[in-house]
C-alpha cells in the first residue's frame, strides 16, 4: 500500500518553472508557473 503511493508521487510529473526551465519544488499554495527565484522578479 505505502509503496503504492510513493509510486504515485514518483511518476508525477514536476512542475517546471516557464521563465528559466528549473524544477518547481512546491511549498506554497500560490507557486504559479515559476520557480522561487522567477517569482521574485
Ligand atoms: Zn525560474
Amino acid at each position: 500500500m505505502i509503496e503504492n503511493i510513493i509510486e504515485f508521487f514518483k511518476n508525477l510529473p514536476a512542475k517546471i518553472c516557464v521563465t528559466c526551465g528549473e524544477e518547481i519544488v512546491e511549498q506554497h499554495d500560490c507557486y504559479g508557473n515559476k520557480c522561487d527565484s522567477c517569482n521574485i522578479l
